[in-house]
């Protein structure tokens, strides 16, 4: 079966051509609205919609280009329904409905943490359920105990900013570019985690949420106190190295209370903040001491893509194929723990 998905669920149009049969990606077309939001520092919502519609048509194309496919070799559409901005997700959503009405095959509806959650999937190295994964992005820190497609329990959960909001908002403290968890872990390499010591939040309560203000507290409090230094930019190097060695501490150690209360041996990392080398790194040395084996996507599938939502549907699809609907649904708020297996 072939199934194209499309994400556009916030500030990228991800467009894959993704083959049920072989498990082969055939075409995978991103575009990124970066640059557009970049000035204001943040995801400008109307702005985001509007160049999901000028982008979504054109990338559909390409990816047809480049897998030299037309339309009519497409067995199934899948696209994102939620969570996100509601008018970035009703692009994707008409767009999706749509084709599948026009071409007359089945279209299902993607949670876009299913898809975050599914993409190590693409990778060389799969994982097989059932595993503990942690999800950690722009939007979402959750441990989830995964016991197959669309079986999923939530362990622990943030009570505040997300994992990569978190980054985000450090690195706009300290100047650099929007979204910034790159930017920190780049820094982060030529500073000493020595200097400042950060707090780990949740740490030392028993359970497995997250809480991230507080280091965000932290960070800006040491960023003002220093102001005075000599070498501002050792100084921002200092704090980035510090803040990630804090919440890669602090996630690694709820992964591992969590591998331990679940008795899971795999481990998936996904979302964007899974790019981190530092957390990767991490996590596959606790694993080789506690005996769990961490799965990642590749790096260009742990931000938002197609291909995610491609394979999602895929696995969806291949259990059940949905009535053909009319109706076009797009939730922006949207538990992973409503969904159920196909
Ligand atoms: P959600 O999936 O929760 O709706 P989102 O789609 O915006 O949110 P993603 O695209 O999965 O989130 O991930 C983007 C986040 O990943 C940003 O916060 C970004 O700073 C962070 N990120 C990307 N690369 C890295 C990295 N190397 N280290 C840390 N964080 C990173
Ligand atoms: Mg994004
Ligand atoms: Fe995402």
């Amino acid at each position: 079966m072939i199934v194209l998905g499309i994400e556009s669920s916030c500030d990228e149009t991800g467009i894959a051509l993704y083959n049920s049969e072989t498990g082969a990606l055939l075409a995978d077309q991103l575009y990124s609205q970066i640059e557009l939001h970049a000035q204001y520092g943040g995801v400008v919502p109307e702005l985001a919609s509007r160049d999901h519609v000028r982008k979504i048509v054109p990338l559909i194309e390409q990816v047809c280009a480049e897998a030299v496919m037309t339309l009519q070799d497409i067995d199934a559409v899948a696209y994102t329904a939620g969570p996100g901005l509601i008018g970035a997700l009703l692009v994707g959503a008409c767009v999706g409905r749509s084709m599948a009405w026009a071409l007359d095959i089945p279209s299902v509806e993607i949670h876009h943490m299913e898809g975050h959650l599914l993409a190590p999937l693409l990778a060389d190295d799969k994982p097989e359920f059932p595993f503990l994964c942690l999800l950690v992005s722009g939007g979402h820190t959750l441990l989830v105990d995964v016991q197959g497609l669309g079986d999923y329990t939530i362990l622990g959960d943030t009570l505040d900013d997300a994992a990569g909001e978190a980054f985000d908002k450090t690195a706009k403290m300290l100047g650099l570019p929007y979204p910034g968890g790159r930017y920190i872990a780049e820094l982060a390499e030529h500073g000493d985690v020595t200097r400042f010591k950060f707090p780990r939040p949740m740490m030392n309560r028993p359970g497995l949420d997250f809480s991230f203000s507080g280091l965000k507290t932290f960070t800006r409090l040491t960023w003002e106190d220093n102001q005075d230094d000599d070498d501002i930019e050792q100084l921002k190097a200092d704090i980035a190295a510090c803040f990630q060695d804090a919440v890669v501490d602090t996630l690694t150690k709820k992964c591992l209370r969590a591998i331990k209360q679940t008795g899971h041996t795999s481990l998936v990392i996904s979302g964007g903040v899974s790019a981190n080398l530092q957390l990767r790194e991490t996590l596959k040395k606790m694993g080789q001491k506690h005996h769990f084996k961490s799965y990642f996507p590749d790096l260009k599938y742990c931000t938002d893509n197609g291909a995610m939502i491609a394979i999602a549907g895929a696995m969806r699809l291949e259990q059940n194929i949905p009535e053909k609907e009319t109706a076009i649904r797009a939730q922006p708020r949207w538990s992973l723990e409503q969904l159920s297996p196909p």
